[in-house]
């Protein structure tokens, strides 16, 4: 494979929320939507840039859907976390054969054992893949219930050894509030973990960034609606926020 080698970073995780598989206000696995994912993967891996993927399942289900607040649901809300876990698998397998289908040769792992599906994910041959010029996608979260994966997203990325956890969205960064509420929300185009943390600034669970804080791993959040916002973000363009150790800085308009 062929590397045009203008990727700024050597090595990130993407998040790819479940949303991001299907059509705005829908529901389940649209492929043309997959293979829009699957696109923005592979020009950034052909940019010279080694990528792991994190998938969600939110499109398919979500472990809360089926736990009610009053302790009554049929479902135990471990088994409610392992369903959304096991939707995350079926993302990954559209995934990996969209990406395959355009002549990348990817590896699906999975936290969870699947024998005759997926790879289970060990961290020393999820970055061998990555040396060989593979995109892995990792599945099933981080096998624990309770968590999302973004959580998931945060450990992979540092066992991995990303330089940055890109975080993809359907809005153009992180707000100081909810855009389509307020229409004096600003963005941000730099942030410090701190500060997310104390404004509750909700774009990933507080786990995962306080996971990102610890160890210093920078986050970059983005909208991937944008057609070539992934390539632009592994090129190093300032787009999104970028969520570091500095202080915030807001977006000119
Ligand atoms: N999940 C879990 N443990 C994990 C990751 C995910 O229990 O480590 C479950 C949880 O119920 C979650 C669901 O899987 O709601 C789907 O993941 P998520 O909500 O993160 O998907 P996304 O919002 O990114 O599409």
């Amino acid at each position: 494979m062929d590397h045009n080698n203008q990727a700024k970073f050597r090595r990130i995780l993407l998040k790819l929320s479940g949303e991001s598989f299907t059509h705005p206000g829908e529901r389940g696995i649209s492929m043309d939507q997959v293979l829009r994912a699957a696109r923005q993967i592979v020009r950034a891996h052909n940019m010279g840039c080694e990528v792991g993927v994190v998938i969600g399942g939110g499109n398919i289900l979500r472990g809360s859907q089926f736990i009610s607040t009053d302790n009554n649901s049929v479902i135990n809300p471990a088994s409610a976390h392992y369903m959304g876990m096991l939707a995350t698998v079926i993302n990954g397998l559209a995934l990996s054969d969209a990406i395959e289908s355009l002549g990348v040769t990817v590896r699906l792992m999975s936290a969870i054992r699947m024998d005759g599906i997926c790879e289970p994910y060990i961290r020393r041959r999820a970055k061998r893949h990555l040396e060989k010029g593979r995109v892995i996608i990792m599945a099933a979260g981080t096998g624990r219930p309770y968590v999302t994966t973004d959580t998931a997203a945060a450990s992979y990325a540092l066992e991995i050894e990303a330089e940055v956890l890109m975080k993809a969205t359907k809005v153009d960064g992180v707000y100081s509030d909810d855009p389509n509420k307020n229409p004096h929300a600003v963005l941000y185009s730099e942030l410090d973990y701190t500060t997310v943390l104390e404004q509750n600034l909700r774009f990933m669970d507080s786990t995962a960034i306080s996971h990102c804080m610890e160890h210093k791993l920078p986050i970059m959040v983005f909208n991937y609606q944008k057609e070539g916002n992934v390539e632009r973000a592994v090129g190093g363009e300032k787009i999104g926020t970028w969520i570091g150790s500095r202080p915030a800085v807001v977006a000119r308009p």
